[in-house]
């Protein structure tokens, strides 16, 4: 595949679609990176201000009120998000690219996985706007009681860098299929992308002032969405950290709704009784090691009892070299680059911390450069990990595996909930009465029973713990999340 790797204009970061137009952002802190794949340096990016944010909100608010998109029928919806999805299927190489360079995911993972699944997901919320049925309460004596979904009016969605489209879809499906004005502010470091999707809402369709795409800083952007007085609800995926300083900032203002999908350190169990060990490993190397372990709901601690122990680490160690991370805009490449230099140091410094608490780093954790200037690392496992250490705490968010080893099932559960998150997990055994009961046992919100990341858009998906707070993405529980419910009593009369 030859790419043209200059697309991304040196001018593109100091927009912002507001209103169904681009606009010159007027803030002066200004992003500036370089790409973690070859260390080339990124066109900066102006962080909307306070003022900027204000003039999205009017926008969004005008289109709301009225009713320029919950006003159409659902068909007309439906066609236009159709048309929208064509578009981002016919500019997937474009989009693909700004991603590669931004953020190193490899572009086949971009083309083949990331785009197909936001598309995916925004179908599926067009195509669910009018299955959905609202209520009516059990029969009442001289009453009825409806309960009636309706949009939330102005949302903020705040996402994340790790899967930059599924991301944003993930709040574009829903939060426009109930029906609200939404503004969009990507992650600092997939921008580039998520300000693409303006000219391609313009061109399906949707109405000016339904999508607005914010880009810049979170503590400046992000952060004055946040406390924005007439922004009703802010629909947020990123770190646990970030997560609860919203919550406050909704507290600080008009208690707007929040939603919150945050970061997590997830439980791969294997039990003694496991006879498919390497089904096993498999399922837990492409899921710590895929997308270079910067995955929220990635198996970053195996959980195993001490019988099948050296066993499972033989079989990972010889899964390892499919994981080396290369070039991401050629291919063939499976593994990429990290997203950035610092998230690299960051990585890196977990690496020393696990290595001076005294935990076994039995492969990997090395900086490489299969591209001069670039931030890759390879896989990491480390061995005889204590729940008390760092690396089995923290939510690292890179390619690295703590192994803590236990004598039973009762100690495999007490570890794996011995966590502050809580968002995934696995049991591997081959016992189904055991396999329920510790799914039952495990406090997160997705349980996988011999397999890993099966998720799709038709299931919900989001954390226990400091891993969200309740509200759901995917499915149709994210429609509930976008709606306001609405009880409405109408008395009988007699006569
Ligand atoms: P992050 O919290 O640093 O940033 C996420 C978003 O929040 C970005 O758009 C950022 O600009 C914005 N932000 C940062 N500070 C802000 C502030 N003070 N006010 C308002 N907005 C602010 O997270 P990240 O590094 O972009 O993403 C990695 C994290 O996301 C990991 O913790 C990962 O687990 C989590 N994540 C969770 C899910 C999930 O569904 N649970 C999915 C993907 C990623």
């Amino acid at each position: 595949m030859t790419i043209n790797t200059d697309r991304i204009r040196p001018d593109e970061g100091r927009f912002a679609f507001v209103g169904g137009t681009y606009v010159e952002s007027t803030g002066d802190a200004v992003v500036q990176r370089r790409s973690p794949v070859d260390g080339r340096e990124l066109p900066g990016i102006r962080s909307c201000t306070p003022g900027d944010v204000d003039k999205a909100v009017q926008a969004a608010r005008r289109a709301f009120e009225a009713k320029d998109w919950r006003g159409k029928t659902a068909d007309e919806k439906k066609k236009i998000l159709f048309r929208f999805t064509d578009l981002l299927q016919k500019h997937s190489a474009e989009l693909a690219l700004r991603d590669v360079l931004s953020m190193g995911k490899p572009i086949r993972d971009c083309l083949n996985n990331d785009i197909p699944l936001a598309i995916q997901c925004i179908r599926w919320y067009a195509e669910a706007m009018d299955k959905m049925y609202d209520a009516c309460a059990p029969p009442h004596p001289g009453a009825i009681a409806t309960i009636t979904r309706e949009p939330i009016g102005v949302v903020a969605g705040i996402t994340p860098w790790n899967f930059p489209m599924e991301n944003v879809a993930w709040k574009i499906g829903p939060a426009l299929a109930a029906g609200n004005s939404l503004i969009l502010k990507p992650a600092e470091q997939a921008t580039f992308s998520a300000l693409f999707l303006g000219k391609l809402a313009q061109e399906a369709g949707i109405p000016d002032g339904v999508l607005n795409i914010l880009p810049g800083r979170g503590d400046v952007t992000g952060k004055a969405l946040a406390l924005h007085p007439d922004v009703d609800g802010v629909f947020f995926t990123g770190s646990t950290a970030t997560g609860k300083d919203i919550l406050t900032y909704a507290g600080r203002s008009n208690m707007k709704r929040v939603a919150i999908e945050s970061g997590g350190k997830s439980a791969f169990l294997i039990l003694k009784d496991c006879r498919h060990l390497d089904e096993a490993a498999q399922a837990l190397a492409k899921n710590i090691f895929f997308n270079q372990g910067q995955i929220c709901s990635a198996p970053s601690r195996l959980i195993v009892e001490s019988s099948v122990q050296q066993e499972v680490l033989e079989k990972l160690l010889r899964l390892i070299p499919a994981y080396q991370p290369s070039n991401p805009l050629e291919e063939a490449t499976t593994s990429g680059a990290m997203v950035d230099h610092p998230h690299l140091e960051g990585v890196l410094g977990y690496i020393s911390a696990g290595r001076k608490e005294g935990g076994r780093l039995l492969v990997g954790g090395d900086r490489v450069e299969p591209v001069k200037g670039g931030a890759y690392m390879t896989p990491a496992i480390f061995t005889g990990v204590k729940n008390d250490m760092r690396i089995a705490r923290e939510e690292i968010f890179g390619p690295v595996l703590s192994v803590l080893t236990v004598k039973d099932e009762q100690g495999a559960v007490e570890t794996s909930n011995a966590s502050p998150f809580g968002l995934a997990a696995a049991v591997w055994c081959d016992d189904i009465n055991r396999a329920h009961r510790v799914a039952r046992a495990l406090r997160a919100g997705t349980i996988h029973i011999n397999c890993y990341g099966e998720d799709d858009i038709t299931a919900p998906f989001g954390g226990f713990k400091q891993s969200g707070n309740g509200h759901k993405e995917k499915s149709l529980d994210a429609l509930d999340a976008y709606s306001e419910k609405k009880t409405t009593w109408l008395k009988l009369r007699e006569d």
